[in-house]
């Protein structure tokens, strides 16, 4: 399990940039910086999500088969324990078969831990209400915060891999005692049409993760006040009538205004929580471009409980 790399060396020894590769400047064999195994280079592409055209950052990452050294620091396994090493065994540690074991029951337990008590620290504002703040209650929102906490470091680090497969060789996840797939847990937008599905099936309510682009962020007026709302990018897909198009809307909803003030467009971030699977609904291409299309709309949805539900990919 590797991470993404910026930086390379050749087989002349030499320092190599991503732009030194782009431009190939160098001579193969690319191998690591840290424990020279061997590497690959991708350079950056362009790709089409929707409407958008979104930019895929060059990159040098591990050659088919070739692993990193294990005190290597872009080893993701050695990531994991020392994150593991830092956290509470009650949200990540080894388990019998000696992987790693995200416990997602103690993350869906510490998202409403923590809202709770940021409901009432937002009453304390009001002295007549102000509960009584003692140290059980400061222990716990420590221990809650260090479980998202880790929850957001376990995101990262599977967003620095390929794809789900190179993640669950390592790292496994459970809720309540039963396995659960990456698949059915991490959810990139190639993804979010079979995310739709599995939570209009879905029977348990277990926590999971979206990563998405910032497509807007805006404070809208509601029923109960104004909220402020994030939308993803989304993707599209074609259907047997050329004229329909095929989508999924994401939209994270917070009663706090500022809650998504430090992001912007095309920002890649990873969202996780419960959320909803809401109604197909269709609407007509309103610009000159797309008059006479149709957007058959899949809507997910989620109320954020807390702000730490969102991890930057990159902080
Ligand atoms: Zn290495």
């Amino acid at each position: 399990m590797g991470a993404k790399m910026s930086k390379a060396v050749d087989a002349e020894g030499r320092e190599i940039s991503l732009s030194d590769a782009e431009n190939k400047c160098y001579i193969a064999p690319l191998r690591c910086v840290h424990c020279s195994t061997e590497l690959s280079f991708t350079g950056q592409y362009l790709r089409q999500l929707g409407d958008d055209t979104v930019t895929v950052s060059a990159c040098f990452k591990l050659k088919r088969g070739n692993v990193h050294k294990t005190d290597c620091p872009f080893d993701l396994t050695e990531k994991v324990t020392i994150v593991a090493r830092e956290s509470s065994p009650a949200v990540l540690s080894k388990n019998e078969s000696g992987k790693y074991e995200l416990r997602l029951l103690a993350v869906k337990e510490a998202i409403f831990g923590l809202r709770d008590i940021e409901n009432k620290e937002s009453k304390s504002n009001n002295p007549e209400s102000r509960p009584k703040v003692g140290k059980e209650y400061v222990k716990s929102k420590k221990q809650l915060s260090s479980y998202l906490s880790t929850a957001r470091q376990v995101l990262k680090i599977r967003a620095q891999c390929e794809d789900n497969r190179e993640v669950e060789d390592n790292l496994e996840l459970v809720f309540n005692g039963n396995r659960v797939h990456w698949k059915d847990f991490y959810f990139m937008d190639q993804d979010y049409f079979r995310c739709y599905t599995n939570l209009q099936r879905a029977t348990i309510n277990i926590p999971i993760a979206i990563q998405g682009l910032v497509r807007s962020t805006k404070v809208v007026p509601g029923k109960y006040g104004e909220r402020a709302v994030l939308n993803l990018i989304s993707p599209y897909r074609e259907t047997d009538d050329p004229k329909v198009i095929d989508t999924v809307n994401i939209s994270i909803w917070s009663s706090n205004l500022s809650s998504f003030d430090k992001f912007k467009y095309k920002d890649s971030i990873i969202i996780f929580g419960f959320w909803k699977a809401g109604k197909i609904d269709e609407r007509e291409g309103a610009s000159e471009k797309t008059k006479g299309k149709v957007y058959r709309n899949r809507q997910i949805s989620m109320s954020l409980l807390t702000n730490s539900q969102i991890c930057p990919e990159k902080s």
